[in-house]
């Protein structure tokens, strides 16, 4: 479903850079400190990530390429992720997907779907039962099975749901309900 990730000053990728990803297992092999936690944290910041800390800084902005010896910081950060979509696993008809956040120095940002601005709401519509998303279990990090296995039934449950594309739903009926 993943098809390519680019970043552009995004923490230690101060140059454009692609991943593409094939059929199969992709692993990141590089020395400490060489970006591959970096690469993570870009997937988890596309996917709606709010919270700084877990992105490893203090503030959003923190995730912008704050220079080097021999290179100035830059002003903006800009993750594009594209997904293949052929399955309707998100929630759009469009068998291509293209996500792109944008975080400037003020900490002020925007989203685009396909090309066109749009809001978290709408990607966290188009996540939603996918399994992808802010929080949701297709990041496993470290610590992570552990603080499942210790969870409550009812925080268990909240991933099941998700994975069986339930959640999606409850969400909808509860914006109603509100309404
Ligand atoms: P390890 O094997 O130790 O887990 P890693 O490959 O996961 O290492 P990362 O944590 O992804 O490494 O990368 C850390 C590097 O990224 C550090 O050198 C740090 O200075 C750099 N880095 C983090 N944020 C920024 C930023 N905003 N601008 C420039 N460089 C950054
Ligand atoms: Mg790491």
């Amino acid at each position: 479903m993943l098809k390519r990730l680019e970043l552009i000053g995004f923490k230690s990728f101060a140059d454009k850079t692609r991943f593409d990803f094939h059929d199969g297992i992709t692993a990141v092999v590089g020395p400490n400190g060489s970006g591959k936690s970096n690469v993570v944290d870009a997937v988890r910041w596309i996917l709606g990530e709010q919270s700084a800390k877990s992105l490893r800084g203090g503030e959003m902005a923190d995730v912008i390429f704050n220079g080097s010896a021999s290179r100035r910081s830059l002003g903006m950060a800009e993750v594009t992720m594209t997904f293949d979509n052929a399955r309707k696993i998100l929630n759009s008809d469009a068998a291509e997907v293209q996500v792109t956040r944008r975080v400037y120095r003020d900490g002020t940002g925007e989203y685009l779907l396909n090309g066109q601005i749009c809001r978290l709401k709408d990607l966290k519509e188009l996540f939603l039962g996918s399994g992808a998303g802010p929080g949701t279990y297709c990041i496993i990090e470290q610590g992570r099975v552990d603080a499942l296995l210790q969870s409550s039934t009812k925080d268990r449950r909240l991933i099941f749901e998700e994975a069986a594309g339930i959640s999606r739903f409850k969400a909808k009926k509860l914006e109603t309900l509100r309404k």
